[in-house]
Order: structure tokens, then sequence, then C-alpha cells
């Protein structure tokens, strides 16, 4: 694995909290590495998700997106406009095993709702 790319590619999903899209974040690193080619920033998004430095979100109806926050946080997906908000509601796990009685290993929340602009729209 070519490490400057991997870089690049790290780079691309820290500079913006957009929560990009692996097309995107190709987009944008082709803009500084025009040679680089789309399946070696797949590889390298693939490989960062799996050494823990990029977290990857499984969006409701759309594609999965990058996140380089690995920090706790959820995440809300608007209705309207497909926006994906970050969320620090803090780590939930002592609460849910309180309620619940049980062990938890992981869990995963889906939130849905309305980002600012979208719910401004409504009044
Ligand atoms: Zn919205
Ligand atoms: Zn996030």
């Amino acid at each position: 694995m070519n490490t400057k790319q991997k870089t690049l590619v790290l780079e691309v999903v820290r500079e913006t909290c957009d929560h990009r899209t692996a097309e995107e974040i190709y987009i944008a690193a082709k803009a500084r590495m025009p040679q680089i080619a789309m399946g070696t920033v797949y590889r390298n998004l693939a490989q960062l998700v799996s050494d823990g430095i990029v977290r990857r979100l499984e969006v409701p109806n759309g594609p999965d997106r990058y996140d380089g926050c690995t920090e706790c946080h959820e995440h809300l997906y608007c209705d309207n406009c497909g926006k994906v908000i970050d969320v620090w509601c803090g780590d939930l796990t002592g609460a849910i095993e309180n309620a619940t009685g049980q062990k938890l290993s992981s869990y995963s929340l889906t939130l849905r709702g309305l980002c600012e602009a979208c719910g401004a729209q409504v009044g």
C-alpha cells in the first residue's frame, strides 16, 4: 500500500465534517493527486476503516459516508435533504445497560429528523 496515497485519503476525510461519500472523497483526492485512481481511493478508505482511523456510516437510502472523527458520537439523518449531522450525546452504554439489565458489546443508533436549515423551512 502506498503510504502517500493513504495519507492523502485520510487528510481529505478529516478536512471537513461533511461525512463525505467515497465518490466525494475520490473527487477531492484527485484534485490534489490527479493520477490517483478511484479503486486506490476506495481500497485506502476500506483500509482506514479496518484500522479504526475512519468510521464508515451506513446511511439509510444512500451511499455509505465516511467520518474522520472516531470520538464517540451519533448521527442524525435529515429526512429532507439527506444531510448527516453529528450528535454529541455521549456514550450511552451505561444508560442502556441500566435500562435493559444486559451487557452491551456495542450499539448503533439510527436517528432521523430534520437538519437546522430544513427545520427552519417547515417553520
Ligand atoms: Zn436537511
Ligand atoms: Zn460524525
